[in-house]
Parts: C-alpha cells; sequence; structure tokens
C-alpha cells in the first residue's frame, strides 16, 4: 500500500500553501487564505476540501497518497507529531491532534516540521545550496525564521530547536522588548511585525517621515530608499545592519559555506545583498575563505520541497514496518 504521491502543506501566517508531489516536484498548487491569529481548527475543514480538490483534478484518491507533511510556524516536536511553542500564530495547534486528522481523513502518516527548518532543507535538497554540506538560511518576512544543515544533516538539538531560533538572538541587550519575551531579539529589532515602532523610535529620522510609520513596509521603504529618501535610507540602514550582525554570529556559531536568505523582504535584495556582502566581509571571522550570501532560488516553494526529505523518510518506515 502506500501511493505514488505526497501532500505538503505550508502553513503561512496569512496564506496557506498546498501542494501535490510526485517525485520530488509539485504537480499541482493551491492557496487558501487564512488568519493565524484565529487559531488553525476552523483552517482544517478549508485544507479538507483543498487537499481533496487537488486529488481529484489529478484524478487520483487517497490509495495514492503516501503521506502528508505540514510546515508549521512554531515549535514541533515532529517524534511526538505535535506543535510545542506558538508566537501569536495558530495557538491553539498545541491541542490539535494532527496526525489523527490526517489519518481520519486520508488514512496516511503525517510529518510535522518547523518551516524554517523546512526551508533550508528544501535549498539545500533542490534549490541554491545544492551540492553543499553546511547551510545557514534565513527567512525574512513577518518574522525572522532560521534553519540550520550542519555536516550534511538538519540540525535538531535535545528540544528539536536547533538552528530555528536565529530571529531571537540578542543584537542590542538594551534594546526593545520582542515577543518572545526577551529583549533586543534580531527580530524586535529589524522585521517586518516592529516595523513601525522601528520608524518611530528611530531619533534620526524627521517626525512627518515618522507619522507615516503605519503606513509603511519594507517594500516601500526600499523604493523610496532607491528613489533617495534620506529618512527610508537610514531606516533601510539600520535594519540590514541588523540582519548582518545576526548573519556573523550565525557564521560565526555554524560555520556554513553559504547563508541563504529569503523571505518576502527579500524582493529587495538588489539593495539588500550587497550590503549584507559587504557587512559580513568585513567583519566576520573567516581567514579561510569567504562565506557566500545568496538568495533563495525555491522562494515560497522551499518549505513544501523541504518536506519531501521527510516524507521520504516516512516511507522509508512504512517499507520497514511492511517486512
Ligand atoms: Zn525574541
Amino acid at each position: 500500500m502506500g501511493g505514488i504521491y505526497d501532500v505538503a502543506i505550508d502553513l503561512g501566517g496569512t496564506i496557506i500553501k498546498i501542494g501535490l508531489i510526485r517525485n520530488a516536484e509539485i504537480v499541482r498548487f493551491s492557496t487558501i487564505s487564512s488568519d493565524s491569529v484565529k487559531g488553525l481548527s476552523h483552517m482544517l475543514p478549508k485544507m479538507e476540501r483543498a487537499i481533496d480538490l487537488l486529488l481529484l483534478e489529478e484524478g487520483i484518491d487517497a490509495a495514492s497518497l503516501s503521506s502528508i507533511g505540514l510546515a508549521f510556524p512554531g515549535m514541533v516536536n515532529p517524534v511526538e507529531c505535535r506543535v510545542i511553542s506558538t508566537n501569536d500564530k495558530y495557538d491553539d495547534a498545541c491541542d490539535i491532534d494532527l496526525c489523527r486528522w490526517a489519518d481520519d481523513h486520508w488514512g496516511v502518516p503525517l510529518v510535522l516540521e518547523n518551516d524554517a527548518r523546512l526551508a533550508v532543507v528544501g535549498e539545500w535538497l533542490y534549490g541554491v545550496a545544492t551540492g553543499t554540506e553546511n547551510v545557514v538560511m534565513m527567512t525574512i518576512g513577518t518574522g525572522i525564521g532560521t534553519g540550520v544543515i550542519l555536516d550534511n544533516k538538519p540540525i535538531v538539538g535535545h528540544h528539536h530547536q536547533a538552528g530555528s531560533l536565529g530571529g531571537h538572538l540578542v543584537v542590542d541587550y538594551r534594546g526593545r522588548l520582542c515577543s518572545c519575551g526577551n529583549i533586543g531579539c534580531v527580530e524586535a529589532m529589524a522585521s517586518s511585525f516592529f516595523l513601525s515602532d522601528i520608524i518611530r523610535s528611530n531619533d534620526k529620522v524627521s517626525d512627518e517621515f515618522k507619522a507615516l510609520a503605519d503606513e509603511l513596509d519594507f517594500k516601500r521603504l526600499f523604493e523610496m530608499m532607491r528613489q533617495g529618501d534620506e529618512n527610508a535610507t537610514i531606516v533601510c540602514n539600520g535594519c540590514m545592519s541588523v540582519w548582518g550582525a545576526a548573519i556573523v554570529s550565525y557564521i560565526h556559531a555554524y560555520d556554513p559555506e553559504v547563508v541563504v536568505l529569503g523571505g518576502g523582504v527579500m524582493k529587495s535584495s538588489d539593495i539588500i545583498l550587497p550590503y549584507i556582502e559587504k557587512w559580513v566581509n568585513d567583519r566576520a571571522w573567516t581567514p579561510i575563505d569567504r562565506v557566500r550570501i545568496v538568495l533563495s532560488k525555491l522562494g515560497d516553494n522551499a518549505a513544501l520541497l523541504g518536506l519531501n526529505y521527510y516524507l521520504r523518510s516516512v516511507k522509508r518506515e512504512k517499507n520497514v514496518f511492511k517486512v
């Protein structure tokens, strides 16, 4: 038993992406808009319908499915298939038995992993970091996620959170209070989630500019910077310096060959990549050679394809049980 298709689900803050995967390729794809603050349980019926529709469109039924993978934006215990901690996204997920959900509806096992860890696995196996053995990926979006491949495998750690908390490395211990409870994390000092406060509390920008804080996002800020706007340049340079400082610390901690940058903010990679390359080259203690700083190749699909790595291991276990 067990089919040749898998379903991969990426639970984003505002969009849930669902891919039907065959031979490590996404053969069908759909999205559902979501509001992660309202929790996961009310989204499950919508996800069921979307998955069933993908199967119908492909002309297959649940018997052709091998497994379902779920990329979750929080801490998970993949061994027990449990969400263990959330941070304002799908906060009810800790109480949902997701493995049972997959088994009840499609009769298949479910693989659960942290979304940023999956993104680095995707880039390592199928994306821009193919052929390397040591990779750090930093995803700069609403928050900041990281994942690490060390010596050719994703690092996990005692509490399943190794490499996942790079957004909560402290870059200024006297800085802003973070949503995690710590002070001065990368995410608190330079992410979309805190952007209006970052603008308002910058004493180098004008009061007129501060008044616009709630209307500005990184896309707009980098556009203004391209047009020479002084205030936007001050804010963007400040945030890029924070990301650069964090990346130097990742390099010192994990000794990667390559650092992959992804996430929505990287749509302005034409400005961000050269800035961070210079920042890192000037400061990282890497006497042997330089660490490459590159843009994600898989973009929004990195976590979906990363799930394939874990889904394959489930299949191997299933085969063992069958014998
Ligand atoms: Zn934090």
